[in-house]
């Protein structure tokens, strides 16, 4: 079905191939030898790598980015400023649909291929609006060609409201695309929205997700229950192995044990994480310690982009400052297969037969890559804000040319 052609190198995750092509046959997925016919991909001056897992987004925020009073605030400010831009804006499929079209459309152009959506906002008391909402987000990840996980979240929903429209979204998406649950944080919900969410989960055999140690979670956890995030993550039963904690900050080294032991696994989202003061997560330590790391870019009300390419750097520019450097070929690890084994999907992230068709072409021919000894290092090193020339999803080209198929339909 595609033949990728005259690449520099090809990374697949695992190897480095000089001067390699890569096929993906009819089935959407990585073959080992051309099928005839096969389209062919021109790589020249570049670097084929499996493509991105963006593996912490709000793509509703994509609409809601660098709103007066949610720069350099304290999180307790930030949650109600951004409460009050959502509903003074009017949540509805609609909106969700148009803020999932441009946080997909940005996600691809920076060699995203897949997206894990942690929805967090619901109409009250409107159940069936939920299935609505995730429907229209199904619909503009059709639209932009990316592969799409939708997660269920909560931020102080109705706890019995909030199971029950997860258990609709479930229905209602499968076989279109991967569905999640995944309560806020315990600062926004209680234990028995882990509890509910959690029954759902086993029920479907969907992953669980949530957030901890961003600035309030901790606050609230020590006023509210004199208890750390974490401990009370690992009495709720949420810390474990189906389980992906998203930021992480500040966390001790008694808690990076703990989680360790449980088989969570975390999202690095340091390009959230930074500017809104909450530290830097020792994810150096916690590889150390054998927890999986993915990479995230959480939404647009704290990142402002969707550019996981580059918050992969800044990941790399500040892990001195959080215990040890880690190594482009680490980052790079984080930003593909170690997201992708946090959603529980083995066929993402890298490029070997049998994997899923996703990949990025990044041309390394120009000025700004000149003078670069280390070609994969170097995709992380030079060239910040690089976009990808050519992106595929499931073996459809979705970016060619810089362009998003997205793009070209509305010109
Ligand atoms: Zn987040």
């Amino acid at each position: 079905m595609l033949t990728v052609r005259g690449a520099e190198l090809v990374w697949t995750g695992t190897r480095e191939i000089e001067r390699g092509e890569v096929h993906v046959g009819t089935d959407g997925l990585v073959v080992a030898t051309p099928e005839p016919a096969a389209e062919n991909l021109d790589a020249t001056g570049c670097i084929v790598t499996p493509g991105l897992v963006n593996a912490h987004h709000h793509l509703m925020q994509s609409l809601f980015r660098t709103l007066p009073g949610t720069r350099g605030v304290p999180m307790r400010e930030w949650l109600p400023t951004m409460a009050a831009a959502y509903t003074a804006a009017g949540v509805d499929a609609e909106l969700c649909h148009r803020a999932a079209r441009v946080g997909l459309t940005e996600s691809v152009l920076c060699g995203v291929t897949t997206v894990a959506d942690h929805h967090l906002t619901w109409p009250a008391g409107l159940p069936d609006a939920g299935v609505g909402i995730a429907t229209a987000v199904a619909d503009a990840a059709d639209a932009v060609g990316a592969r799409l996980v939708f997660v269920r979240g909560s931020a102080r929903d109705d706890p019995q409201e909030a199971a029950a429209s997860a258990e609709a979204i479930a229905v209602a998406l499968r076989g279109r695309c991967q569905v999640a649950v995944g309560p806020a944080g315990v600062h926004s919900d209680a234990p028995e929205t882990f509890a509910l969410l959690g029954e759902v989960a086993a029920r479907h055999g969907l992953r669980r997700r949530t957030q901890a140690n961003e600035q309030v979670d901790v606050e609230v956890a020590a006023q509210r229950y004199g208890r750390r995030p974490l401990e009370l993550l690992d009495e709720w039963g949420w810390l474990a192995d189906d389980v992906t904690l998203a930021h992480l900050c500040a966390i001790t080294d008694e808690e990076r044990a703990r989680l360790a032991a449980t088989g969570v696994s975390a999202t690095h989202a340091p390009g959230c994480d930074l500017p809104m003061g909450w530290g830097i997560a020792p994810v150096a330590a916690l590889t150390d310690d054998g927890v999986g790391v993915g990479l995230g870019t959480s939404g647009g009300g704290s990142n402002d982009a969707g550019h996981l390419l580059a918050d992969a750097r800044l990941a790399m520019q500040v892990a001195p400052l959080a215990g040890r450097a880690l190594t482009a070929r680490e980052v790079l690890g984080f930003a593909t297969a170690g997201g992708a084994a946090g959603l529980g999907r083995p066929d993402l992230g890298h490029l070997d037969p049998g994997a899923a068709g996703d990949l990025v072409c990044w041309d390394v021919s120009g000025p700004a890559d000149e003078g670069v000894h280390d070609r994969l290092a170097g995709l992380l090193w030079a060239n910040p804000g690089r976009r990808p020339r050519h992106v595929v999803v499931g073996g459809r080209v979705v970016v060619r040319d810089y362009v998003a198929r997205e793009q070209e339909r509305s010109l």
